[in-house]
């Protein structure tokens, strides 16, 4: 059976109940391809679910009221005096978007578009001004001293005195980082910052403060009603977050801890584990852009969520295009399954970002492709050119066509950002100003000749 099946089948055995499917992110740099495993395995279990007729939400929280960590790698100098603040409340890099957030958020979630997946878009900047968090902040306030517990116990980490569960945001530096509480009187907290203001914060007003990661997660599961939850494997250790996040919403907030799994990392070939924070990252965006969806599907979710794999950007992506196409011919029954082809047919269909195909979409094998691509340049000359050989039909489908223009365009992308130099060529307009030998001279003569009365057949 399908991991995405034997994890709705223990959702669904939970009896009459709706679903809440929750993924997230902190977008504090290029969303990189660790949430598209976590966005993609979500989706899976989704689909799962729905075509079980159990009913199910798919959420997605963009976690943009935490607040910027550091000057990343990829980031101006200039960003030093925006760190500790919200990165929902910090100008984007390239001027073009509302705020840093949104600078790496909305690219990530147009991609989604692309495979398929749409979840419901939350903002924690947005439910924290608009005081959905009051009655959590409160109740965590409450409970300062059991909570403090619960993380210094799990955790074994020491919390400072006058430590509360509540990063209040300075009115005059912007920053969540800095303003230490003096006093705490419901609804009021007094607090001296570090940039020297003093001030105090009324907690019934949303948008003056933010709970702490450890705490804010588990809120949030209460909140939306969360039943299941991803996550990568560096929250799951012991004494982490989601450890220290099952106690505080059972104990605090009164609510059973989500079902989970956990996954794992995709490695980068030739550079190990992908961090978005190092700047090492391949981003969701490039990914998608060298690999045809229904691929980057594939890729993801054959994979059991715990099994770590390597992707490799360079000719590996031919291969598991090929791989794919493959599995495709053996899913319409035009050719044998072979061994390790596991759960095929439910691969198969998960990872259409849409319906499945009723037909065996029109293959024109990859590699030949990215020849193609490199003679023709885009889908209106490779056309022109496959028709001539006849490699496709006079009368190519609608829907074939756009599955094929697509397939150009992301080899055009990867010939562009990650092909090997010995795949590429380039077609001159003007003959070199070379010298041949006789020899060489008879060799293309002959090569000429033999080329235009052959009878020949891709690969
Ligand atoms: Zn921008
Ligand atoms: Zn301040």
């Amino acid at each position: 059976m399908h991991w995405a099946d034997v994890l709705a089948d223990e959702l669904a055995k939970e009896g009459e109940k709706k679903h809440v499917l929750a993924t997230g992110i902190t977008p504090s740099g290029p969303i990189h391809i660790g949430n598209m495993r976590e966005v993609l395995t979500t989706d899976a279990v989704y689909r799962s679910l729905r075509r079980r007729g159990v009913e199910a939400d798919f959420i997605y929280v963009a976690d943009d009221y935490d607040h910027l960590r550091k000057v990343y790698p990829y980031l101006p100098e200039s960003y030093e005096k925006y760190v500790g603040m919200p990165i929902s409340e910090i100008p984007c890099p390239c001027g073009d978007h509302k705020s840093y957030a949104d600078h790496y958020l909305i690219t990530f979630l147009n991609s989604l578009k692309e495979i398929g997946v749409k979840p419901k878009i939350y903002r924690a900047n947005e439910m924290y001004k608009k005081g959905l968090y009051n009655e959590a902040i409160q109740t965590a306030l409450e409970n300062t001293d059991k909570i403090r517990k619960i993380i210094e116990t799990i955790s074994k980490r020491e919390l400072p005195k006058g430590w509360i569960p509540f990063n209040i945001r300075c009115d005059k530096c912007g920053k969540i980082t800095t303003a230490k509480p003096i006093l705490y009187e419901y609804p009021n907290i007094e607090y001296k910052c570090d940039c020297g203001y003093e001030g105090s914060v009324d907690i019934r007003e949303g948008g003056v403060g933010k709970l702490p990661w450890r705490v804010d997660w588990p809120a949030r599961w209460k909140m939306l009603g969360v039943t299941f939850e991803p996550f990568g494997k560096d929250l799951g250790t012991v004494g982490g977050a989601r450890d220290t996040g099952e106690k505080i919403v059972q104990e605090i907030y009164g609510y059973p801890p989500p079902k989970y799994t956990v996954y794992e990392f995709i490695l980068l070939k030739g550079k190990g584990a992908m961090h978005s924070s190092k700047g090492t990252a391949l981003s969701s965006e490039e990914m998608l852009s060298m690999t045809p969806p229904e691929v980057l599907r594939f890729l993801i979710l054959r994979n059991q969520p715990n099994k770590h794999f390597v992707f490799d950007p360079g000719v590996g992506v031919l291969s598991l295009v090929d791989e794919y196409d493959q599995q495709e011919r053996v899913y319409f029954g035009k050719e044998e399954k072979t061994r390790g082809m596991k759960d095929l047919e439910k691969t198969y269909e998960l990872s259409q970002p849409y319906e499945a195909p009723k037909k065996m979409p029109y293959q024109v094998p990859y590699r030949h492709l990215v020849t193609l691509v490199q003679i023709g340049k885009n889908w209106g000359e490779v056309k022109k050119i496959l028709k001539r050989t006849e490699q496709i039909p006079k009368d190519l489908s609608e829907i074939d066509e756009k599955h094929l223009k697509q397939r150009v365009e992301h080899v055009n992308y990867w010939l562009e950002y990650f092909a090997p130099d010995m795949i590429r060529f380039e077609v001159k307009k003007k003959i070199p100003k070379i010298k041949l030998m006789t020899e060489q001279k008879k060799f293309l003569s002959r090569l000429i000749e033999n080329l235009s009365t052959a009878s020949y057949r891709i690969f």
